[in-house]
């Protein structure tokens, strides 16, 4: 995993400097957990747990838009369904 570009975009939460993330660890296919230490050592030196987690899709997976597609056409009228087919 290349962490250099998002690494920067971490700051602390008590004093808002850039933080380092030290570690990561995978909670599952849409959540990580970032281990994060503050930069700021002379006035905070937090380290801390941030989420980065899926929030939503802007486009479906293809297999979701196939299903959908499939459900729909089952509702339809077998003339329908081999009309739309073809
Ligand atoms: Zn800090």
């Amino acid at each position: 995993m290349i962490m250099g570009e998002i690494m920067a975009r971490v700051n602390c939460p008590n004093c808002g400097s850039k933080a380092i993330v030290l570690s990561t660890e995978k909670q599952s296919l849409q959540v990580t957990h970032w281990y994060s230490s503050c930069t700021n050592i002379k006035d905070c030196g937090a380290s801390f747990v941030a989420i980065v987690g899926f929030s939503h899709y802007l486009n479906p997976p293809m297999a979701t838009t196939a299903q959908i597609a499939a459900h729909y056409l089952k509702q339809l009228p077998r003339e329908q369904q081999l009309e739309l087919l073809q």
